[in-house]
């Protein structure tokens, strides 16, 4: 693939704020961070564990920062320390980009009603969408009034999605917990989105059960033919994150080749798709 050239500007010059959510150079978070970077931003990042570290260091220090912090979102103890770094370091922030998500192997495959289980619900819904109130509400007691927040979901939780299961439910939890998040944080100004992406070649993706086919298809039925490129949805954050975006919150934007407006894919584009 071509190298990414991120537009630069200063729509993000004096806006500090915090990334969760980068695995490697191909996360999600990563393309939004390079285009809040190139748009001035100052950016924290969080990791999991030390090989993340070893990963997400050379990333964060490309986009001129030192600072990372250790955190799994189901451990308190880092969610607040977390937090603490920042309003130690900045005082306040302007923004938060969420891009979380998780879902054991065994929940993404197969027949929802038969394999979903009671812990494998409740850890998903906690990581991929309680965590993203729990962050939200932390930043928002050191984010600047006229902050914003963004989130990533997918199309699964509006229709069913083959494998994709209890995720599909947690995003549908992720997205309605963005509107009353919306709510409470507008009289501050604080506004609070979730952008609907289509499928992307990361780490998250590889998790999910007919991967190809959804690919494939994706391809086939999006209006555009093609697959989502991830610096369609830096740029949607880019967006919602500046003052670009003043006075739409609650919203769930999707970025995906227009895959969510089609009813009937083309006839051709899908007989290629199947033979490719
Ligand atoms: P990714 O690179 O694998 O990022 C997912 C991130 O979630 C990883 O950094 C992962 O860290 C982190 N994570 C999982 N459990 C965590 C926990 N308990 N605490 C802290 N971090 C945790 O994949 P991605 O595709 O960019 O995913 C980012 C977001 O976009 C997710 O919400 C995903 O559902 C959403 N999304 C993805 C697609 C797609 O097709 N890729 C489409 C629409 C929406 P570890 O690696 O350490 O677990």
């Amino acid at each position: 693939m071509a190298e990414q050239i991120f537009p630069t500007g200063t729509l993000m010059a004096g806006k500090r704020g915090l990334i969760m959510g980068v695995a490697n150079k191909n996360s999600i978070a990563w393309a939004i961070a390079r285009q809040l970077a190139a748009q001035g931003a100052e950016l924290a990042f969080t990791y999991q564990g030390d090989k993340l570290k070893r990963r997400v260091e050379p990333l964060a220090a490309s986009v001129g920062s030192d600072t990372l912090c250790d955190c799994d979102v189901t451990n308190d103890a880092q969610m607040d320390a977390t937090f603490q770094t920042l309003k130690d370091k900045w005082g306040k922030i302007d923004f938060l980009v969420h891009a979380i998500a998780f879902a054991g192997k065994d929940q993404l495959a197969g027949s929802f009603i038969e394999n979903t289980t009671r812990d494998g619900f409740k850890s998903a819904l906690d990581i991929s969408a309680y965590s993203f109130v729990d962050a939200g509400r932390r930043a928002s007691e050191i984010m600047n009034d006229g902050g914003a927040m963004v989130t990533l979901t997918y199309l699964g939780s509006e229709r069913v999605i083959p494998n994709y299961n209890v995720m599909g439910v947690a995003k549908a939890a992720l997205e309605a917990s963005t509107r009353y998040m919306a709510a409470d944080l507008g009289p501050r100004q604080i506004r609070v989105n979730a952008i609907s992406a289509g499928p992307i070649k990361t780490l998250a993706a590889a998790g999910i059960g007919s991967g190809r086919h959804m690919f494939r298809f994706n391809k086939a039925a999006a209006a555009t033919q093609d697959n989502t490129d991830p610096m369609g949805v830096a740029g949607a954050a880019l967006y919602l994150l500046s003052d670009l975006g003043l006075s739409c919150t609650g919203e769930t934007h999707h970025v995906d080749g227009g895959f969510h407006a089609i009813g009937m894919p083309q006839e051709d584009a899908l007989k290629a798709s199947m033979e490719g």
